[in-house]
């Protein structure tokens, strides 16, 4: 890809589907602007894929795994996916680029996940080569059995438009290791980032049709995916809502389905913690990535006795964050990365203050010199916030604190488990049985214990309740992309007749 496709370029590029390790444009031109969110300009533009698009791709990757890909010893797999890795290493600083020209978040946090991401595929190509079957003792005279894990067929990942190509990550490695074939359809929003990985994949040495991309709306293409015979597995990330549609479209043809969902994860802090560290974990656990991740720590439980400062102290530190050019090393927060989601999170604004929340910090759209139609809005916190509001039990997905009072462990577990969701919880407290218990005892995913969002590839990460199903990461995620078939071998006398055993 040539430089004059980033956003910086005048003219708006078009670009369409990756199939078979080509660009591919469809027969019709119904197509979807991609929109940067500071500066209000559009700069590229894919199709919208039809049903027929899909099952284009859909033949191309089945084609695939029963091609050459499957006969790829995992070895093969392997030395591709460390090249692949290296690829994106050399080219981290165009497609952090590109992911900030999609979705508006910081160069910085970017560019930190784009040097992350060869990690992912370095990981993945170690365990392509674990044992993954075991030899089971049987209650029979001279039989072996024995497992072994095979490649689901088709992947189809559909990822969001707040990470795109990690969440991505968090899907290829695994299934790619496995041997796999991959549809990513990414967010409308973010489509260019996923184009470009495709293009650094089969640069590596990857097959035609092991890994493409199409591009498109939920529905059609999204619904598409998820219905098609040909697909086996689809895996993804996003709304509790779509999880929620994805799995019963899959359910009519019983593809396996992973599902990374939504959270109003509750970061608990306690009169005992190191303050200025809890403070720094709140602040990047609802602040970072403009509060757009699914494990931001979105209701902010903090014990009675300390809880006067702590609203003080966090409304301060939310007044002070520079809101700005995602471009530039020095902004602590950039856009919003569309603008329904803009107006989203300015509505529930508006809903929490006719509930009776108290605003301490922000509350309002706000507008950056040199970028007046970026979608900005003010780190805003809103303290005295009860459990049943909307802030405390819907996802916002944007920088909105909601903070609650608590008296004691008791009440705090209760408040933070009192919710649909279950992605993720932050406890903070030098008591270290205290720590513990309430590991323990919430009812999510990941627990972090005097630190907030982190995740890596060697770690499981998924959610609880209606926060998903399955996990990502580890060594376990291998699993996610693979069947397990079990083997009967007679090692006795040959099968005897049914009917006259003793003959
Ligand atoms: P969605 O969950 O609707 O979209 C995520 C992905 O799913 C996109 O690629 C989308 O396509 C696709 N999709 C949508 N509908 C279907 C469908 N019926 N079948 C198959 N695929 C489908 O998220 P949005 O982008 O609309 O954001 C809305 C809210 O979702 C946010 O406000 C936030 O609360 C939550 N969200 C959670 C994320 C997480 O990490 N858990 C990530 C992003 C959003 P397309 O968008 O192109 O139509």
């Amino acid at each position: 890809m040539d430089t004059s496709t980033l956003e910086t370029a005048v003219a708006v590029r078009s670009y369409g589907y990756f199939i078979d390790n080509q660009h591919v444009h469809p027969d019709h031109d119904d197509v979807i602007d991609v929109v940067n969110p500071a500066t209000g300009r559009v700069w590229a533009r894919v199709p919208n894929a039809t049903t027929a698009d899909v099952d284009r791709a859909v033949a191309s990757s089945r084609a695939a795994f029963d091609g050459e890909w499957g006969s790829w010893r995992p070895a093969d797999r392997a030395k591709f996916l460390i090249a692949f890795g290296q690829a994106i290493a050399d080219n981290a600083d165009e497609i952090a680029q590109l992911q900030v020209d999609e979705n508006g978040k910081l160069i910085r946090e970017m560019a930190g996940q784009a040097r992350l991401m060869p990690e992912y595929f370095n990981y993945y190509a170690g365990l392509a080569q674990m044992p993954l079957g075991n030899t089971n003792p049987t209650h029979l005279k001279d039989m072996l059995n024995y497992t072994v894990r095979e490649p689901l067929g088709v992947v189809a990942a559909i990822t969001p438009w707040n990470s795109p190509l990690l969440l991505l990550a968090w899907k290829l490695g695994p299934a790619l290791a496995a041997g796999n074939t991959v549809i990513a359809k990414p967010s409308e929003i973010t489509p260019i980032s996923t184009i470009r990985i495709a293009e650094l994949a089969r640069d590596a040495g990857l097959p035609a049709g092991v890994f493409n991309v199409i591009t498109g709306l939920g529905n059609p293409a999204g619904t598409a995916l998820t219905t098609h015979p040909q697909v086996d597995k689809v895996a993804f990330t996003g709304s509790t809502a779509t999880g929620q549609a994805i799995a019963s479209a899959a359910g009519n043809t019983l593809k396996s389905v992973s599902l990374e969902l939504g959270g109003k994860s509750p970061n608990v802090v306690f009169e005992d913690a190191d303050l200025d560290s809890a403070l720094n974990g709140l602040v990047a656990g609802i602040f970072g990535a403009s509060g757009q991740t699914c494990m931001a720590g979105s209701r902010i439980l903090v014990q009675k006795s300390i809880y006067a400062r702590v609203v003080a102290e966090l409304a301060e530190r939310a007044d002070r964050i520079r809101v700005g050019d995602p471009q530039d090393e020095t902004t602590e927060m950039g856009t919003i990365a569309s603008r329904p989601q803009y107006e989203k999170v300015l509505h529930y604004i508006e809903v929490a203050r006719a509930e009776g929340a108290r605003l301490v910090a922000g509350g309002v759209a706000t507008t950056v010199d040199g970028l007046e139609n970026g979608l900005f809005v003010r780190p805003t916190v809103f303290a005295d916030v009860s459990n049943d509001m909307a802030i405390a039990r819907e996802e916002v997905f944007g920088p909105i604190a909601a903070i609650i009072p608590f008296d004691d462990e008791d009440d705090a577990v209760s408040i933070a488990n009192d919710t649909q969701f279950g992605l993720a919880a932050g406890v903070w407290t030098k008591d270290v049985q205290r720590a513990h218990r309430m590991a323990s005892k919430l009812r999510a995913g990941t627990v972090w214990i005097n630190n907030y969002r982190k995740t890596g590839y060697s770690t499981p990460f998924g959610g609880y309740k209606q926060s998903g199903v399955g996990r990502e990461n580890g060594p376990d995620a291998l699993r996610e992309y693979s069947e397990e078939k079990s083997i009967w071998v007679d090692m006795g006398q040959g099968v005897k007749d049914p009917f006259n055993p003793r003959a």
